[in-house]
Formats: structure tokens, sequence, C-alpha cells
């Protein structure tokens, strides 16, 4: 229809096939899936043992340029390109995306089911609630939260042999250790399963946590963008007897159990990775795991269904797997590797599986190559590159766009530039490029080849249209071609379905940016100047000292996870197209070992994001007769 109606009207539009006869469609068995409503599933991971001899298909990885705060339509892309391969070139294909998380939708940028035609149905269901992982994350997370707390307090009040019969209680006249506990013992070079031979000192070693509670970096969350929880008081009840400290709550999805969920491939590594989970450090400077307080089954039970894919569909009825990852300025950022290996199997040789790295290619893919990729061992066939004229007319200048405020005119009309002279806005489009090549130039490093998607916006001119894709040519792209899946569906992104299917015949010459084996500084700094342009780094006295330490607990060896701004290739939002000349400062490191990586903040990162004056919750309502949701886009 034109004009394109809003995403829950297109969404509510079309009627979504039962998502067992989707299952069905696609090679899944009855049970192989587990139904939650009408339209969405999880699927079982003994699939991947059923198709483990079945060749895996072609693994495209859809980027951006340096994005607006509004999104440049990476989400949109890569249901317009499966819903091009499937429904329109006839190839089997799989979208894997990202869960939304609550803050953003309720927030400033909105859901993330893509839009216009080209959306994951039904949005609502997609944006909201879906089957509940985000719910066990948190409630995982904020267990582990509670346990850590409690055990200072308790380790406090109590003498060693108090606490050890607490731990381990009598039942009908007989100590037992549990399994969990019997690995604790180990840990500490205590060879005994029977509670009756352990000496006061090996109670002590056993009872007592020792936790630090200055090193604890393991933080409560919340799926809401709720600024007051950035830093707070825990423990001001009269009852933790003066147990008191500064705390803070992240978002969600930022947390290291959703790094987990993502970056895992099976139930056993999933219960292994949150038993590693490294939540303090001890008064001897020794790591404390979620395994020594305990916890390691609960929360492998609170996560025994997240781990599941979630089965759903686009607009055109082709496969959609939502699974973990959303913000790849803090987290990751990356959907999971089981939805992608799951789907690589069910597409076959010949088949298609798109996946989406949050915002930049600087950062979201630069993860998606040095932590997903290396955690999967999977090797991707071509890079897709977002960039929108809109985007690259902010990069070259134009005036700054801002969510929920209309766009200057220079970005939805032919106009003059403010200083009276001919040049016409193609010129900010002209010198924005530089962003768009500098992106390109990234995806090359890593050796796969690159297809730049100009996602078209009504407003766009020809001219506009063809110099972007001229000047990306030029900067090495396999091809640059406009897509139209926004206002045309799958039909409208058949060219880019056609120029992705050819470069993926082309040998992809994939390599990692760095050896992990490099010193955490070494890496840091790689990323810093070959990724983001910069001079060097500096680091702030506190992630010199946290780097020291996790180097000395026997951590210096994983990938890096920058928290670096999405909205500038540097740690600062408002330096568009390709700063140079600076110098990235390190606040904080912290270091998810469950996950399987050190996390280091850039500049004034925060990991728990606030809301804006006129969030989107305003226009988002219930029609209580119909039970239609109204506002979501
Ligand atoms: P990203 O995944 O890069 O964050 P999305 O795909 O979520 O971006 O798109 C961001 C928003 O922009 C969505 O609301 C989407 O409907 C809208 N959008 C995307 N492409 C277009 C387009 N070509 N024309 C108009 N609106 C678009």
């Amino acid at each position: 229809l034109s004009p394109v109606p809003s995403d829950i009207e297109i969404s509510r539009g079309q009627t979504p096939k039962a998502v067992d006869v989707l299952a069905k469609e696609i090679g899944l068995l009855a049970d192989e899936i587990e139904i939650y409503g009408k339209s969405k599933a999880k699927v079982q991971l003994s699939l991947l043992e059923r198709l483990k001899d079945q060749t895996d298909g072609k693994y495209v990885l859809v980027a951006g340029i340096t994005p607006t705060p509004l999104g440049e339509g990476k989400s949109t892309v890569t249901i317009g390109l499966v819903q091009a391969l499937t429904a329109h070139l006839n190839v089997n294909s799989f979208a894997c995306l990202r869960q939304p998380s609550q803050g953003p939708t309720f927030g400033v940028k909105g859901g993330a089911a893509g839009g216009g035609y080209a959306q994951v149905i039904p949005m609502e269901e997609f944006n909201l609630h879906l089957t509940g992982d985000i719910h066990a994350i948190t409630a995982a997370n904020n267990l582990l939260a509670a346990a850590i707390d409690t055990r200072i307090l308790h380790e406090s009040t109590q003498t060693d042999k108090a606490l050890y019969n607490r731990l381990v209680p009598l039942v009908n006249g007989v100590r037992e250790f549990s399994e969990i506990q019997l690995s604790r013992l180990k840990k500490l070079g205590i060879h005994k399963t029977d509670p009756s031979t352990l000496t006061e000192e090996e109670v002590r070693k056993f009872a007592r946590l020792n936790i630090d509670p200055s090193t604890i970096t393991w933080q409560r969350v919340l799926d809401t963008n709720d600024r007051f929880l950035r830093k707070i008081t825990i423990g001001q009840g009269s009852t933790e007897k003066g147990y008191s400290r500064q705390a803070q709550f992240d978002i969600a999805v930022a947390s290291e159990i959703m790094a987990v969920l993502a970056l895992t491939d099976s139930l056993t590594d999933m219960k292994e990775r949150l038993g590693r989970m490294v939540v303090a450090s001890d008064k001897d400077g020794q790591p404390v795991t979620a395994e020594d307080l305990g916890v390691t089954g609960a929360l492998t039970v609170l996560m025994k269904d997240a781990i599941k894919p979630n089965l759903m569909q686009t607009l055109e009825g082709t496969p959609v797997f939502v699974h973990a990852g959303p913000f790849a300025n803090i987290a990751h950022g990356n959907s999971s590797v089981l939805a992608d290996k799951i789907a690589l199997k069910l597409v076959g040789e010949e088949g298609f599986v798109v996946t989406e790295a949050g915002f930049g290619a600087d950062i979201g893919m630069e993860k998606f190559f040095n932590i997903k990729c290396r955690a999967s061992g999977l090797v991707p066939n071509v890079v897709v590159l977002v960039a929108t004229v809109r985007a690259l007319k902010m990069h070259g200048g134009g005036p700054s766009v801002t969510a929920g405020v209309p766009l200057k005119k220079e970005y939805t009309e032919e106009v003059k530039r403010s200083n009276g002279s001919v040049q016409s806005n193609i010129q900010l489009v002209a010198d924005g490029c530089c962003n768009l090549q500098k992106q390109i130039q990234i995806a090359q490093l890593f050796g796969v080849p690159v297809v730049v998607a100009l996602n078209v916006f009504k407003t766009d001119t020809r001219a506009e249209i063809d110099l972007v894709c001229e000047l990306a040519k030029r900067a090495g792209a396999f091809d640059a071609v406009p897509c139209y899946h926004w206002s045309a569906g799958g039909k409208g992104s058949v060219d880019l379905a056609r120029a992705v299917r050819e470069a993926a015949n082309k040998r992809s010459r994939f390599q990692f940016l760095y050896d992990v084996q490099l010193p955490i500084v070494e890496k840091i700094r790689v990323i810093a100047q070959t990724v983001y342009g910069a001079k060097d780094i500096e680091l702030s006295p506190e992630a010199q000292s946290k780097i020291d330490r996790y180097t000395q607990q026997g951590f210096g060896n994983l990938p890096i996870c920058m928290a670096k701004t999405h909205l500038s290739l540097s740690h600062e939002p408002d330096k568009k197209g390709v700063p140079r000349d600076f110098t990235l400062p390190i606040s904080d490191v912290r270091a998810s070992i469950g996950a399987g990586f050190i996390y280091p903040l850039v500049g004034t990162m925060s990991t728990m994001p606030g809301l804006p004056t006129r969030p989107c919750f305003y226009d988002i309502d219930l029609d209580t007769e119909t039970e239609q949701v109204k506002g979501l886009f």
C-alpha cells in the first residue's frame, strides 16, 4: 500500500500461519517443537544431533555503517533479504535475529522486528515477552546477585563451625556433601567425600568464600531503562546488620548470562559456563565463581528453556529464529550460536542463513567475528553492510539527528546548504561516504566479501542512490545495491539477494583480527587502532589494575568485548564521519569468564540506559475491547 501503513498495522494485516505448519514446512518433526501460543515455538536442541550429517548452508552477516539514533534498517534488511531469497528466488533461507530488549521498546528506539513490509510477525509478540527468555536471564542473574551478598552477610555473622553445619546439614543423623559441594572441595584440593573426616582447617576453607566486597563485579539487572538504578546502596534494612554497599543495576540484556546464552552450544556447555562466571575475588585475590556459591545447578534450571531458539516467521511466511543478544554497544550484541547452527543445517547446502550484528560494523561485526565466530567455529561467507542516505548525510556534516524530533529538511528535500552556495545535499552524501568506506575496510580486515545494501527511503533521490552505490564499489565492495523491501517486501530486495548469492560463491578468506594469546592491553589496542582508527589507548588506573588482576588470575587469553558508543567510530557520540587523532580512554575493565571475554568500558559508557523526555511508551496502548496493541513500531 502507498503510503506504507504503520508497522503494527502491517503486522496485524497479515495472518501468520500456525507455527506447527511452519515447522513442518522447514523439516522439523512434531516432537522437535514446543509451541507457545499460536505463532511461536521453541525448538529442541536434539535437532543438531539428527541433522549432524547435513552440510551447512551459506552464512551471511548483516552489519551497518555508524547509525543515526533512529537505526538504519539492519533488521529490516535482514528480513527483506530472506523474504527475497525464499519467497522470490526459491532459495531456502532463515533469518536469525536478536530478541529485543524492553528498554528501547518503551524508550527511544522502538522494537526490533524490522519494519514496513519486512517484518517478523506478530510483531507485538516478538517485541514484548516472546517466550520469556529475558525474564529467565533476569531471574538467574539476580539469584546469583542475591547469593553473593547473602553469603557475605552469613559469613560475617557466623563461626566456621556454624556456617559449615548450615551448609552441610545433618539429615537423619548423617551429613552428606551435595555434588556441587564435592566439586568445591576438589577445587580446594580436599579429596574427601565423607564430611566427618574434615579437619578444622578444611572446614574453615570449605565454609568461607571470604569474598572481598570491594571486588564484586556481578551486578543486579532489569530490562527497563531506569537510570536511577545506575548507582544504588543495598542492605539498608536493619536486618542486614550494617552490611551495606554501593552497587548498581545493568540492563538485563547486557548480563553475562545473556552472553552465555548467545555463545553456548549445548546444555552441558551452558552449565559449565554458568558455573565458571566470576563474580568477585576473595581476600587472597583468587576468583570467586558461581560454582563456589553453589548456584550453578539452580541457574541452569532457570535457563533450561531459554537455551532453545524461538521459531517465528516473516510477513511472507519464511522462517526466523529469535534468540538472545541485543545491545552491541555494551554487550557483544549477536544472536545465538545455537540458532545459527540449527538454521544452517535446516536450510541445507544451497540455502542461506542471514544473521544480524548490532549497530555499526566497528562494534557489532567486530564482536561477531572475534567473539561469536571464535566460539562457534562457523565461517561467514558474506557481509551485507547496510547504509542509508540519511546517515551518510549526517556523517557528511548534516544537522544532528535526534529520536522523536522531526528530521531537518537537509534529510528530506533537495535544498541548498544554509551558507547559500549552490551545493546541493548530494555533497553531504558524498562527504559522508567516508564512514561507509571505512566500515567496508573494517569488514575487509576479516577477509569476507562485502555487499552494500542501501536501504532506500522515499525521500532519497536517484542521484543520491547512484552516488552511494558507485562510491561503495570504488571502496572495494563486491557489489552495492539499492533495496526497497521496506515499501515493497521481499520483491524489493531481489537485487540484493542476487548479489549476496553471487558473493557467497567467492572464496571467503576469513581471519580473526588478533591472536587471543596477546596480552589484554595489546588486544584492546589492535581493536582501537585498526578498527576505530584511534591513535592509541589510555587506561585509567582502575582499568590497569583490573587488567593486572585478570591476567594474574589466568584470564589474559580471552577475546575482547568493547563497550563503546555506537554513534561514532570514536568514543565521542558527536564525532561523525571518520574521526582521527583521538586517544581511546578505557575507564574500566570487567571480566565475563563464563561468556569467555574481557569487557573494557570505553569513556563514559553506561551499562544502564535512561529514558528520554518523551519515551515510546507515550504511544503504546491496548484497545481493551479487541485486546489489540497500539503504538508499537
Ligand atoms: P536497525 O536494525 O538498524 O536498528 P531497523 O531495521 O530496526 O534498524 O529500522 C529502524 C526503524 O526504521 C524501524 O522503525 C523501521 O521501520 C524504519 N525503517 C527502516 N527502513 C526504512 C525505510 N526504508 N523507510 C522508512 N522507514 C524505515
